[in-house]
């Protein structure tokens, strides 16, 4: 830390994330991920580490800037290995810095916050999603990102759309980035956005946990850590929309590609036969959510925020999925299977 200012802020910015990453609304599991620039070094949450744990945890890693971004800039695959660019002598602890470092590294502003906020997940997902999400945030610096793979793809796509004055990014099928010169600021802009692109949640009616249990059987599979996450089975268009695909990134990352519904009358054991394989969850039309017995604590934040993030999308509009081979980069990316092995252990 160069000054008692910058120490200051690290201290609120890490405040800051601890409350983001309470907020299911959010964040979900290890996504997410905010940053301080002091001089040179870009101060950012650790890969496979979740916000929630910033004040109990240390989980921010210090990066080389300027020669991170010269890697983008030159298109160099270095540039998608951040670890690489961490400071190792204020870096004890050997933590791998996000694989969206780029990402925040090339925002000019101070404090960027990159957050997994279901509101405008559930817009980003939308083919119409640039012309509603300009009707709503007139007079507000902000750009459009399609979607790219996290990583340098996405910091490409960035560096392609970003302008003089921009600090508001809505990436597609992924999520948000709000960036400021102070944590308050930045954490005013991130409300303000939110609010922005807010939409009411179709009401559903409650989950049948008994009925769950008899499907479940004895099968190992298990009511979710969440209550929200029934919501998904117990609305129409919300199962129509999760079992066309995947939607975004982390989803792919820790409930495998797309959702899997349970045909009429077929039990937990049923559906794994069927498919061959035990997902890591089950949809059950107008019963609920199943998690299969050793479903990790993200696939359940995940399973929630499909929830949280369906039953906010219009009904009536056209979805990007992510396309079979966006699906397969993520399940075969080094830097994810790094991130999924803390998870599993934490
Ligand atoms: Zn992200």
């Amino acid at each position: 830390m160069a000054t008692k200012a910058d120490a200051q802020e690290l201290a609120a910015l890490r405040a800051l994330s601890a409350a983001i990453g309470g907020n299911p609304h959010l964040t979900q599991a290890a996504g997410g991920n905010t940053s301080l620039k002091v001089g040179d070094t870009l101060w950012i949450k650790a890969s496979g580490t979740w916000l929630k744990d910033a004040l109990t945890d240390d989980i921010m890693v210090p990066v080389a800037m300027t020669s991170l971004i010269e890697a983008v800039e030159r298109r160099d695959p270095a540039a998608d290995k951040p670890q690489a660019f961490a400071i190792d002598a204020l870096n004890p602890r050997g933590l791998r810095p996000s694989i969206e470092t780029t990402v925040h590294a090339l925002m000019p502003q101070r404090v960027v916050l990159h957050v997994h906020c279901v509101d405008t997940i559930s817009l980003a997902v939308q083919a119409d999603c640039e012309a509603e999400a300009a009707r709503r945030l007139e007079g507000i610096a902000w750009a459009y990102v399609p979607y790219r793979r996290p990583g340098l793809p996405l910091a490409q796509g960035i560096a392609e759309r970003l302008r003089p004055g921009v600090d508001v990014l809505i990436l597609a099928n992924h999520g948000l980035v709000v960036a400021a010169e102070t944590v308050a600021e930045a954490e005013r802009l991130l409300h303000r956005i939110r609010s922005l692109l807010a939409r009411q949640a179709r009401a559903v009616p409650k989950a049948d946990g008994a009925a769950l249990m008899a499907l479940a059987g004895q099968s190992g599979y298990r009511l979710p850590a969440d209550i929200e996450a029934h919501a998904v089975a117990l609305d129409a268009d919300s199962c129509r929309m999760a079992e066309a695909g995947s939607l975004y990134p982390d989803h792919v990352i820790f409930l495998g590609q797309g959702s899997v519904l349970a045909r009429p009358g077929e039990h937990a054991a049923d559906v794994a036969d069927r498919l061959g394989v035990s997902p890591p969850s089950i949809l059950f039309p107008d019963v609920g959510v199943l998690m299969r017995g050793d479903a990790s604590s993200g696939a359940d934040a995940m399973q929630r925020c499909l929830a949280d993030v369906t039953a906010r999308i219009d009904i009536t509009a056209r979805l990007n999925y992510l396309t079979a081979a966006e699906n397969d980069e993520l399940v075969n990316w080094d830097a994810e299977q790094y991130r999924q092995k803390l998870n599993a252990a934490g």
